[in-house]
């Protein structure tokens, strides 16, 4: 077997591992040997230094080694915990676990045993809570050999495989084929960037002998990793050069709706809309991410886009992930463009199939100029006559393949145009990661005369003093939402919550006081109907699920609660939040919770509280929550790392998407030599599927 062949082998085939320990293996993301190597430890534990537990001090962090005397269960303050004595013959102390269960088993009396971590000192004895602990195997030398005087790696939770069975494995590999690891990186660019080869790199991310070398090696396999992300990324975007349909504002259409606005286009509108006539005007076509805070006035940008396309003969498409958005945006969108004579179309999976069919005939024959949609409008049968712009309206509710269809959607092999809005504040740098082949505009500044939005957090105690304020509230004239509980996953209980929301809130409602109910389970016409009597003020408060949390727009709505706020994420929370404050008038959000919550709620809540800004949420979100739960499984189509890290690794995705974009563009089809090595890498498919996952 080939080197290679030994990379690509799955894990369960190497001596010792099998099927069973195999799944454990898969659920850390480990299925071949490769993946095995590139399994980066949590941390190392410094076995160099031994200290004698005579000389052992509280707070210090120690490796200890000793025998085990006692073991045993007690009790500590009504708590049971389970304590091991170990005395290394200068002293004794002790090893101590709260969580008593399976622990008790691993010790026996005499095993000699090694273990570090904190000190501390409880009534005169020196103890150690949870040691990262191991007991010396007689019968595997080998396994000593591994842990003694080194540094010793600790992998991330690895249940049910120990951790001197993963050092031991990890180890054998790299005793079998260590020095045989091609190199995939080019000889300059790991000089000029200080690197290891591939293989030191990989031996020393496990068993360095100093904390720099650990280090440098993790920095080493990352620049790999996001060297290869970019290179298959842009280098998509070579092949597709030459496929664009240039658009000229013609400042027919455009200007007439510009004129039409009852506003002026913010500053930051206007820098936007030029970045991306400089891009339609161009031979390529353009791949745009707009990003911009709730609110701050996307749908007029994408409008006038769509509207450049229509005035050089071409159609646009709109896309929005759910069909109350859709609906809002047809809505919205009929009264500038009607008067313009410009011809619409509204796709959506639920529509009647007759209105379906139409629909599409007209798409098809190009008599709808500018067309919105759901996901409808990338099923197969929706075929365009001449589509010149594409955009996507929040984007992330959408995975990368659902926006790659869209694309598909041109003619005679001309790409449209193509431009996505996002309102989740994503900070520059991640954007630049994910949506690494898209240019990036923001609107960083909100429209003028903007009400401000005052957030508070009551206890459910006050929940009745919160609905009479509300009722006073909507006697004076303003409009309020009342979210049910967000219920995980289940949109059919989440209609269940809200309908029995509405009604207890249309028992205490004062006369004269009307509501509206609306949820994911209605239909079409009934929800049109809905958004209709809330959006010209014959509902005053509509009671809904979250179907309204993106893009509903509703400016003399002022008052937002949501009932069970803790259950609901920050960018969630922070989106809801977007439907008020869009008028001129003061608004509020009033997040209402049982009186106990996690830590983590509090966090969440708290920075509702304390900040509207879009962007600073999204950094507390990401602190709280790490970018792998918000990038990772809930996003689907975003690329999952195997060693890089989105936050931590900030500084060397700038370096390596800078790097790449100059290779390619000195050498776009890697045909130069010194530059051999990317191509065969990517090549030898072999390597290029092991490098890259996601
Ligand atoms: P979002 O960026 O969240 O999609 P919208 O495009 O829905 O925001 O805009 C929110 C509201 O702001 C809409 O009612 C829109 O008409 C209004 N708006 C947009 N641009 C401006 C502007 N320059 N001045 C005043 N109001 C504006
Ligand atoms: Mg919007």
């Amino acid at each position: 077997m080939d080197v290679l062949e030994f990379l690509r082998m799955e894990v369960r085939y190497l001596k010792g591992v099998g099927p069973k320990r195999a799944q454990l293996f898969k659920r850390l993301g480990i299925t071949t040997v490769l993946d095995l190597l590139y399994f980066a430890p949590r941390r190392y534990i410094d076995r160099r230094n031994i200290t004698p537990i005579h000389d052992v001090k509280r707070g210090a962090e120690v490796t200890v080694a000793g025998k085990v005397l006692t073991k045993g269960i007690k009790k500590v303050r009504g708590n049971l915990v389970f304590t091991v004595i170990i005395s290394d013959g200068t002293d004794w102390m002790e090893l101590v676990w709260r969580n008593v269960k399976g622990i008790d088993k691993v010790f026996n009396k005499n095993d000699q045993v090694i273990a570090s971590g904190r000190v501390y000192v409880y009534r005169g004895t020196k103890v150690i809570y949870h040691p990262e602990y191991e007991i010396i195997d007689e019968a595997h030398p080998q396994g000593n050999r591994i842990m003694a005087g080194m540094l010793v790696p600790v992998y991330p939770s690895t249940e049910g495989l120990k951790p001197r069975f993963m050092r031991r494995l990890i180890m054998e590999v790299l005793e079998k084929i260590g020095g045989e690891i091609p190199e995939t990186l080019p000889d300059y660019i790991r000089n000029k960037f200080g690197l290891y080869t591939r293989k030191e790199a990989i031996r020393l991310l496990h068993f360095p002998h100093e904390l720099k070398q650990a280090r440098l090696a993790r920095t080493t396999l990352v620049f790999e990793e996001l060297f290869y992300f970019y290179i298959k990324l842009l280098e998509k975007r070579v092949e597709s050069k030459g496929l664009g349909i240039p658009l000229e504002v013609k400042n027919e259409l455009t200007k007439k709706f510009v004129d039409s606005l009852k506003f002026e286009l913010t500053g930051a509108q206007k820098r936007v809309i030029s970045e991306i006539t400089d891009d339609l005007s161009k031979n390529t076509p353009m791949h745009r991410l707009l990003q911009g805070d709730v609110g701050s006035g996307k749908t007029v940008v994408a409008l006038y886009t769509m509207l450049v396309a229509v005035e050089n003969g071409y159609q646009a498409v709109m896309m929005a992930p759910t069909e109350i958005l859709a609906e809002q945006h047809f809505l919205v969108m009929s009264e500038y463009l009607f008067p313009l004579n410009v011809r619409m179309a509204l796709l959506l999976g639920k529509m009647r199939k007759k209105d379906k069919q139409l629909a599409i005939e007209r798409i098809k024959m190009g008599d709808a100029e500018v067309v919105i949609g759901t996901h409808a409008l990338i099923q197969e049968d929706v075929e365009f006559k001449k589509l010149a712009v594409a955009v996507i309206d929040e984007q992330h509710k959408f995975g990368v393949l659902q926006r790659a269809k869209l694309l598909e959607k041109g003619f005679e092999n001309k790409s449209p145009h193509f431009l996505v809005m996002t309102a989740t504040p994503i900070p520059r740098t991640l954007a630049l990661t994910i949506y690494g082949d898209l240019d990036v505009s923001i609107i960083d500044e909100m429209p003028p005369g903007r009400g401000k939005v005052v957030t508070k957090w009551v206890k459910e105690g006050r929940r009745d003093k919160v609905y009479s304020w509300l009722f006073d509230e909507v006697k004076k004239g303003n409009q309020a939402y009342v979210v049910a509980p967000l219920i995980e996953k289940s949109e059919k209980l989440e209609a269940e919550a809200a309908t029995e929301l509405y009604k207890k809130l249309t028992e205490i409602a004062p006369e004269g006081i009307n509501i509206g109910l609306i949820h994911g389970k209605m239909k079409k016409d009934e929800r049109g109907e809905v958004m209709r009597k809330f959006r010209n003020g014959e509902f005053h408060i509509l009671v809904a699920t979250t179907v309204i949390e993106v893009g509903i727009d509703v400016p003399n709505a002022t008052i937002m609660i949501i009932e069970h706020a803790e259950r609901f994420g920050l960018a969630q929370l922070h989106q809801l939040r977007g439907r008020i404050g869009r008028g001129s008038k003061k608004s509020y959000c009033i997040l209402i919770t049982p009186s106990k919550v996690s830590e983590d709620a509090k966090k969440r809540l708290k920075a509702m509280v304390e900040t509207t800004d879009g962007f600073k949420i999204a950094e507390i979100d990401l602190e709280i929550r790490g970018p792998g739960e918000i990038f990772g499984t809930k996003q689907h189509g975003i690329p999952r790392f195997r060693i890089a890290n989105l936050i931590r690794d900030q500084k060397i995705i700038q370096q390596t998407k800078k790097e790449v974009e100059k290779i390619l563009a000195f050498d776009p089809f890697l045909t130069k030599p010194q530059n051999r090595v990317i191509k065969e890498t990517l090549e030898n498919e072999k390597i290029g599927e092991v490098i890259y996952v996601g």
